[in-house]
Protein backbone atom coordinates (compact mmCIF):
# COMPACT_ATOMS: atom_id res chain seq x y z
CA UNK A 1 0.00 0.00 0.00
CA UNK A 2 2.80 2.68 0.54
CA UNK A 3 3.92 1.61 -3.09
CA UNK A 4 0.52 2.67 -4.18
CA UNK A 5 0.55 5.44 -1.98
CA UNK A 6 3.82 6.53 -3.54
CA UNK A 7 2.49 6.03 -7.20
CA UNK A 8 -0.70 7.96 -6.49
CA UNK A 9 0.61 10.69 -4.58
CA UNK A 10 -1.69 9.75 -1.99
CA UNK A 11 -1.49 10.49 1.96
CA UNK A 12 0.16 7.02 3.17
CA UNK A 13 -1.69 6.01 6.03
CA UNK A 14 -1.11 2.62 5.75
CA UNK A 15 2.41 1.06 7.11
CA UNK A 16 2.82 2.11 10.64
CA UNK A 17 5.46 4.55 10.85
CA UNK A 18 5.74 7.83 12.29
CA UNK A 19 5.70 10.82 9.18
CA UNK A 20 7.51 13.49 12.30
CA UNK A 21 11.61 13.73 13.28
CA UNK A 22 12.66 11.60 16.45
CA UNK A 23 14.55 13.75 19.33
CA UNK A 24 17.28 15.57 18.10
CA UNK A 25 19.20 14.31 20.62
CA UNK A 26 18.89 10.97 20.03
CA UNK A 27 20.33 12.19 16.20
CA UNK A 28 23.36 13.52 18.16
CA UNK A 29 23.61 11.12 20.47
CA UNK A 30 24.20 8.49 17.07
CA UNK A 31 27.03 10.97 15.79
CA UNK A 32 28.66 11.42 18.67
CA UNK A 33 29.05 8.14 18.44
CA UNK A 34 29.73 7.15 15.16
CA UNK A 35 32.11 10.08 15.62
CA UNK A 36 33.96 8.51 18.31
CA UNK A 37 34.32 5.76 16.50
CA UNK A 38 31.67 3.40 17.48
CA UNK A 39 30.79 1.76 14.24
CA UNK A 40 31.98 -1.98 14.65
CA UNK A 41 30.44 -5.49 15.42
CA UNK A 42 28.64 -5.31 19.18
CA UNK A 43 28.98 -7.87 21.46
CA UNK A 44 26.05 -10.53 19.88
CA UNK A 45 23.69 -9.78 23.34
CA UNK A 46 24.32 -6.11 22.92
CA UNK A 47 26.34 -3.25 24.45
CA UNK A 48 25.95 -3.84 28.28
CA UNK A 49 25.18 -0.64 29.50
CA UNK A 50 22.12 -0.30 27.53
CA UNK A 51 21.14 -3.89 28.72
CA UNK A 52 21.71 -2.42 32.04
CA UNK A 53 19.42 0.26 31.82
CA UNK A 54 16.15 -2.31 29.69
CA UNK A 55 16.80 -3.99 32.98
CA UNK A 56 16.48 -0.66 35.59
CA UNK A 57 13.88 0.19 33.62
CA UNK A 58 11.94 -2.99 33.71
CA UNK A 59 12.44 -3.22 37.54
CA UNK A 60 10.96 0.00 37.73
CA UNK A 61 8.05 -0.35 35.77
CA UNK A 62 6.96 -3.69 35.81
CA UNK A 63 8.69 -4.81 39.52
CA UNK A 64 10.75 -7.63 37.61
CA UNK A 65 14.07 -8.58 37.93
CA UNK A 66 15.50 -9.51 34.62
CA UNK A 67 20.08 -10.25 34.47
CA UNK A 68 21.35 -8.16 31.76
CA UNK A 69 24.09 -10.51 31.41
CA UNK A 70 21.99 -13.69 30.80
CA UNK A 71 18.37 -12.33 30.13
CA UNK A 72 18.35 -9.51 27.87
CA UNK A 73 19.03 -9.49 24.59
CA UNK A 74 19.32 -6.56 22.21
CA UNK A 75 18.15 -7.11 18.67
CA UNK A 76 18.01 -5.07 14.96
CA UNK A 77 14.21 -4.89 16.02
CA UNK A 78 10.79 -6.51 17.01
CA UNK A 79 11.12 -8.67 13.80
CA UNK A 80 14.42 -10.20 14.53
CA UNK A 81 13.47 -10.87 18.42
CA UNK A 82 10.25 -12.33 17.12
CA UNK A 83 11.67 -14.92 14.52
CA UNK A 84 15.11 -15.69 17.04
CA UNK A 85 12.47 -16.62 20.07
CA UNK A 86 10.03 -18.58 17.31
CA UNK A 87 13.20 -20.46 15.97
CA UNK A 88 14.39 -21.28 19.32
CA UNK A 89 12.10 -23.32 20.58
CA UNK A 90 9.66 -24.19 17.88
CA UNK A 91 10.14 -27.54 16.00
CA UNK A 92 8.84 -30.07 13.06
CA UNK A 93 5.00 -30.34 14.11
CA UNK A 94 4.72 -27.91 17.18
CA UNK A 95 1.86 -25.84 17.18
CA UNK A 96 1.47 -22.01 18.01
CA UNK A 97 -1.46 -20.28 18.95
CA UNK A 98 -2.01 -16.98 17.01
CA UNK A 99 -4.57 -14.67 17.78
CA UNK A 100 -5.69 -13.03 14.35
CA UNK A 101 -5.94 -10.12 13.22
CA UNK A 102 -1.91 -10.76 13.59
CA UNK A 103 0.72 -8.85 12.46
CA UNK A 104 2.14 -10.36 9.69
CA UNK A 105 5.61 -11.92 10.51
CA UNK A 106 4.20 -14.14 13.22
CA UNK A 107 3.32 -16.98 10.92
CA UNK A 108 5.90 -17.34 8.32
CA UNK A 109 8.35 -17.36 11.18
CA UNK A 110 6.05 -20.44 12.45
CA UNK A 111 5.97 -22.06 9.28
CA UNK A 112 9.53 -21.18 8.34
CA UNK A 113 10.42 -23.18 11.03
CA UNK A 114 7.85 -26.09 10.34
CA UNK A 115 5.75 -25.21 13.35
CA UNK A 116 2.14 -25.17 12.57
CA UNK A 117 0.06 -21.79 13.40
CA UNK A 118 -3.21 -22.51 15.22
CA UNK A 119 -5.30 -19.39 14.48
CA UNK A 120 -7.50 -17.93 17.17
CA UNK A 121 -10.03 -15.59 15.24
CA UNK A 122 -10.96 -12.47 16.72
CA UNK A 123 -14.13 -10.29 15.52
CA UNK A 124 -15.00 -6.57 15.04
CA UNK A 125 -16.05 -4.30 16.97
CA UNK A 126 -14.06 -4.72 20.58
CA UNK A 127 -11.59 -8.20 19.55
CA UNK A 128 -12.25 -10.08 22.27
CA UNK A 129 -10.32 -13.26 23.10
CA UNK A 130 -12.51 -16.14 23.96
CA UNK A 131 -10.77 -18.51 26.21
CA UNK A 132 -12.97 -21.13 26.00
CA UNK A 133 -12.37 -21.06 22.43
CA UNK A 134 -8.35 -21.05 23.32
CA UNK A 135 -8.58 -23.79 25.88
CA UNK A 136 -10.40 -26.13 23.46
CA UNK A 137 -7.47 -25.32 21.36
CA UNK A 138 -4.38 -26.28 23.57
CA UNK A 139 -3.21 -29.77 23.43
CA UNK A 140 -0.44 -31.67 23.94
CA UNK A 141 1.03 -30.78 21.06
CA UNK A 142 0.85 -26.71 21.72
CA UNK A 143 4.17 -25.48 22.06
CA UNK A 144 3.32 -21.73 22.29
CA UNK A 145 0.87 -18.99 22.76
CA UNK A 146 1.70 -15.98 21.16
CA UNK A 147 0.00 -12.98 22.10
CA UNK A 148 0.19 -8.90 21.57
CA UNK A 149 -0.98 -5.82 23.48
CA UNK A 150 -1.70 -3.18 22.34
CA UNK A 151 -2.30 -4.80 19.09
CA UNK A 152 -1.76 -4.44 15.98
CA UNK A 153 -3.71 -3.46 13.78
CA UNK A 154 -6.77 -3.78 15.84
CA UNK A 155 -5.69 -1.31 18.78
CA UNK A 156 -7.54 -3.70 21.41
CA UNK A 157 -5.17 -3.96 24.65
CA UNK A 158 -5.22 -7.06 27.15
CA UNK A 159 -6.83 -6.37 30.39
CA UNK A 160 -6.48 -8.17 33.96
CA UNK A 161 -9.62 -11.23 33.39
CA UNK A 162 -7.54 -11.86 30.19
CA UNK A 163 -3.85 -12.00 31.39
CA UNK A 164 -5.54 -14.53 34.58
CA UNK A 165 -7.21 -16.38 31.79
CA UNK A 166 -4.05 -16.77 29.98
CA UNK A 167 -2.45 -18.57 33.17
CA UNK A 168 -5.48 -20.97 34.39
CA UNK A 169 -5.60 -22.61 30.65
CA UNK A 170 -1.54 -22.91 30.17
CA UNK A 171 -0.87 -23.85 34.47
CA UNK A 172 0.91 -26.94 35.09
CA UNK A 173 2.15 -27.26 31.38
CA UNK A 174 5.16 -26.00 29.36
CA UNK A 175 3.58 -24.05 27.02
CA UNK A 176 6.07 -21.29 26.35
CA UNK A 177 4.16 -17.69 25.92
CA UNK A 178 6.11 -15.26 22.87
CA UNK A 179 4.53 -11.87 24.28
CA UNK A 180 4.77 -8.78 21.73
CA UNK A 181 4.63 -5.43 24.11
CA UNK A 182 6.29 -3.24 20.89
CA UNK A 183 3.47 -0.93 21.81
CA UNK A 184 3.74 -1.03 26.02
CA UNK A 185 4.22 3.23 25.78
CA UNK A 186 1.10 3.27 23.33
CA UNK A 187 -1.81 3.14 26.26
CA UNK A 188 -5.32 5.09 26.12
CA UNK A 189 -8.01 6.28 28.39
CA UNK A 190 -6.16 5.26 31.68
CA UNK A 191 -6.19 1.48 30.76
CA UNK A 192 -2.41 0.11 31.91
CA UNK A 193 -0.14 -2.24 30.31
CA UNK A 194 -0.42 -5.51 31.67
CA UNK A 195 2.89 -6.59 30.85
CA UNK A 196 3.68 -10.11 30.98
CA UNK A 197 6.65 -9.69 33.23
CA UNK A 198 4.17 -8.22 36.14
CA UNK A 199 3.11 -11.95 36.30
CA UNK A 200 6.01 -14.25 37.08
CA UNK A 201 4.09 -17.56 36.61
CA UNK A 202 3.44 -16.49 32.90
CA UNK A 203 7.13 -14.39 32.72
CA UNK A 204 8.90 -17.21 34.20
CA UNK A 205 8.10 -19.32 30.67
CA UNK A 206 7.94 -15.92 28.07
CA UNK A 207 9.83 -14.40 25.96
CA UNK A 208 8.92 -10.47 25.88
CA UNK A 209 9.94 -8.44 22.77
CA UNK A 210 10.16 -4.53 22.46
CA UNK A 211 11.11 -2.32 19.93
CA UNK A 212 12.55 1.11 20.20
CA UNK A 213 11.70 2.15 17.07
CA UNK A 214 8.08 2.52 18.23
CA UNK A 215 8.40 4.41 21.76
CA UNK A 216 11.56 6.94 19.82
CA UNK A 217 9.71 7.32 16.59
CA UNK A 218 12.48 6.18 14.33
CA UNK A 219 10.95 2.21 12.83
CA UNK A 220 13.54 2.62 10.20
CA UNK A 221 16.66 2.16 12.66
CA UNK A 222 15.03 -1.43 13.59
CA UNK A 223 16.29 -1.84 17.10
CA UNK A 224 14.73 -3.73 19.42
CA UNK A 225 15.08 -6.40 22.57
CA UNK A 226 14.00 -9.32 24.17
CA UNK A 227 13.65 -10.39 28.02
CA UNK A 228 13.34 -14.40 29.19
CA UNK A 229 14.63 -16.00 31.80
CA UNK A 230 18.38 -17.47 31.23
CA UNK A 231 17.60 -21.06 30.12
CA UNK A 232 14.78 -19.51 27.36
CA UNK A 233 17.47 -16.75 26.78
CA UNK A 234 20.36 -19.23 26.21
CA UNK A 235 18.31 -21.11 23.55
CA UNK A 236 17.48 -17.51 22.21
CA UNK A 237 20.92 -16.30 21.72
CA UNK A 238 21.83 -19.52 19.51
CA UNK A 239 19.13 -18.61 17.21
CA UNK A 240 20.20 -14.94 16.93
CA UNK A 241 23.75 -15.38 16.86
CA UNK A 242 23.89 -17.19 13.38
CA UNK A 243 20.39 -15.00 11.87
CA UNK A 244 22.19 -11.68 12.57
CA UNK A 245 25.01 -11.48 15.39
CA UNK A 246 24.20 -8.55 16.86
CA UNK A 247 22.85 -5.43 16.42
CA UNK A 248 23.95 -1.55 15.78
CA UNK A 249 26.20 0.05 17.81
CA UNK A 250 26.45 3.70 17.93
CA UNK A 251 22.62 2.91 18.05
CA UNK A 252 23.03 0.63 20.98
CA UNK A 253 24.92 3.38 22.70
CA UNK A 254 22.47 6.40 22.19
CA UNK A 255 19.82 4.15 23.37
CA UNK A 256 21.90 3.52 26.64
CA UNK A 257 22.31 7.12 26.91
CA UNK A 258 18.74 8.06 26.08
CA UNK A 259 16.98 5.57 28.65
CA UNK A 260 18.57 7.72 31.10
CA UNK A 261 15.75 10.20 30.94
CA UNK A 262 12.28 8.02 31.51
CA UNK A 263 10.26 10.98 30.94
CA UNK A 264 10.52 10.42 27.28
CA UNK A 265 8.40 7.64 27.03
CA UNK A 266 6.27 8.96 30.30
CA UNK A 267 4.41 11.30 28.04
CA UNK A 268 3.69 8.81 24.82
CA UNK A 269 0.23 7.54 25.38
CA UNK A 270 -1.05 11.21 26.21
CA UNK A 271 0.88 12.54 22.91
CA UNK A 272 -0.90 9.57 20.58
CA UNK A 273 -3.99 9.75 22.33
CA UNK A 274 -4.60 13.12 21.58
CA UNK A 275 -3.67 12.32 17.86
CA UNK A 276 -6.15 9.26 18.25
CA UNK A 277 -9.16 11.93 19.54
CA UNK A 278 -8.09 14.42 16.61
CA UNK A 279 -8.16 11.71 13.77
CA UNK A 280 -11.31 10.40 15.39
CA UNK A 281 -12.92 14.20 15.31
CA UNK A 282 -11.63 14.78 11.51
CA UNK A 283 -13.39 12.55 10.26
CA UNK A 284 -16.61 12.48 12.13
CA UNK A 285 -18.59 13.66 9.56
CA UNK A 286 -17.38 10.78 7.32
CA UNK A 287 -19.70 7.62 7.37
CA UNK A 288 -17.23 5.55 8.55
CA UNK A 289 -18.28 3.01 11.96
CA UNK A 290 -15.22 3.99 14.72
CA UNK A 291 -14.93 2.20 17.67
CA UNK A 292 -11.67 4.37 19.59
CA UNK A 293 -8.70 2.59 19.42
CA UNK A 294 -7.60 1.20 23.03
CA UNK A 295 -4.10 1.34 22.46
CA UNK A 296 -1.26 1.52 19.68
CA UNK A 297 -1.17 3.96 16.80
CA UNK A 298 -3.76 2.80 14.51
CA UNK A 299 -7.09 3.61 14.34
CA UNK A 300 -9.60 1.11 12.47
CA UNK A 301 -12.76 1.72 10.93
CA UNK A 302 -15.57 -0.01 9.26
CA UNK A 303 -17.32 1.54 6.06
CA UNK A 304 -20.15 -0.90 5.66
CA UNK A 305 -22.12 2.05 5.02
CA UNK A 306 -20.28 3.07 2.57
CA UNK A 307 -19.66 0.35 0.10
CA UNK A 308 -20.11 -3.41 -0.52
CA UNK A 309 -16.77 -3.96 -1.81
CA UNK A 310 -14.27 -6.33 -0.55
CA UNK A 311 -11.80 -4.37 1.86
CA UNK A 312 -9.03 -4.91 -0.24
CA UNK A 313 -10.61 -3.18 -3.54
CA UNK A 314 -11.97 -0.82 -1.20
CA UNK A 315 -8.21 0.27 0.10
CA UNK A 316 -7.04 0.27 -3.38
CA UNK A 317 -10.20 2.68 -4.34
CA UNK A 318 -9.66 5.20 -1.86
CA UNK A 319 -5.71 5.65 -2.62
CA UNK A 320 -6.49 5.82 -6.55
CA UNK A 321 -9.39 7.82 -6.21
CA UNK A 322 -9.24 10.05 -2.94
CA UNK A 323 -5.88 10.14 -2.49
CA UNK A 324 -5.32 8.15 1.25
CA UNK A 325 -3.75 5.06 2.02
CA UNK A 326 -5.06 2.98 4.42
CA UNK A 327 -4.50 -1.41 4.83
CA UNK A 328 -7.06 -3.54 4.69
CA UNK A 329 -7.68 -5.46 7.71
CA UNK A 330 -8.31 -8.97 5.94
CA UNK A 331 -4.91 -8.67 4.91
CA UNK A 332 -4.43 -9.68 8.67
CA UNK A 333 -6.58 -12.78 8.75
CA UNK A 334 -4.66 -15.72 6.86
CA UNK A 335 -8.21 -16.66 5.11
CA UNK A 336 -8.83 -13.03 4.41
CA UNK A 337 -11.16 -12.76 6.65
CA UNK A 338 -13.26 -9.64 5.22
CA UNK A 339 -15.22 -7.69 7.75
CA UNK A 340 -15.04 -3.89 5.52
CA UNK A 341 -12.34 -2.74 7.85
CA UNK A 342 -9.59 -0.19 7.16
CA UNK A 343 -6.35 0.45 9.29
CA UNK A 344 -5.31 4.07 9.51
CA UNK A 345 -2.21 4.55 11.38
CA UNK A 346 -2.19 8.30 12.93
CA UNK A 347 1.14 8.57 13.64
CA UNK A 348 1.74 11.28 11.49
CA UNK A 349 1.99 15.20 11.97
CA UNK A 350 -0.97 17.01 12.35
CA UNK A 351 -1.25 18.76 9.15
CA UNK A 352 -0.88 15.34 7.45
CA UNK A 353 -4.25 14.18 9.63
CA UNK A 354 -6.05 16.91 8.46
CA UNK A 355 -5.29 16.31 4.49
CA UNK A 356 -6.40 12.90 4.73
CA UNK A 357 -9.11 13.62 6.52
CA UNK A 358 -10.29 16.45 3.85
CA UNK A 359 -10.06 14.23 1.06
CA UNK A 360 -11.95 11.46 3.48
CA UNK A 361 -14.97 13.39 3.70
CA UNK A 362 -15.90 12.98 -0.06
CA UNK A 363 -17.02 9.67 0.84
CA UNK A 364 -20.70 9.70 0.58
CA UNK A 365 -23.11 6.86 2.18
CA UNK A 366 -23.98 4.26 0.06
CA UNK A 367 -28.02 4.55 -1.41
CA UNK A 368 -29.89 2.33 1.00
CA UNK A 369 -31.89 0.16 -1.48
N1 LIG B 1 5.13 -6.41 16.52
C1 LIG B 1 4.16 -5.60 16.14
C2 LIG B 1 2.80 -5.83 16.67
C3 LIG B 1 4.42 -4.56 15.25
O1 LIG B 1 3.42 -3.74 14.87
C4 LIG B 1 5.73 -4.37 14.76
C5 LIG B 1 6.08 -3.27 13.79
N2 LIG B 1 5.11 -2.93 12.89
C6 LIG B 1 6.72 -5.25 15.21
C7 LIG B 1 6.40 -6.25 16.08
C8 LIG B 1 8.13 -5.15 14.71
O2 LIG B 1 8.87 -4.16 15.27
P1 LIG B 1 10.22 -3.65 14.59
O3 LIG B 1 9.85 -2.62 13.58
O4 LIG B 1 11.00 -3.13 15.75
O5 LIG B 1 10.86 -4.84 13.95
Amino acid sequence: MSGLANEHDAINLSQGFPDFLCDEKLISLVEQFMRKGLNQYAPMPGILSLREMIAEKTEQLYQSKYNPETEITITPGGTEAIYAAITSVIHEGDEVIVFEPAYDCYAPAIELNRGVPIYVELNPPDYKIDWNAVKKLVSQRTKMIMINSPHNPTGAVLNANDIRQLQRITQNSDIIILSDEVYEHIIFDGLQHHSILKYPKLAERAFVIFSFGKTYHNTGWKMGYCLAPAELMKEFRKAHQFIVFSANTPIQHAFAEMMKDPSYYFGLSEFYQKKRDYFIRLIEEVPFTVTPASGSYFQCVGYENIAEVKDYDFAIRITKEFGVASIPVSSFYHHGMDYKMLRFCFAKEDSTLEKAAERLQKLIKKKSR
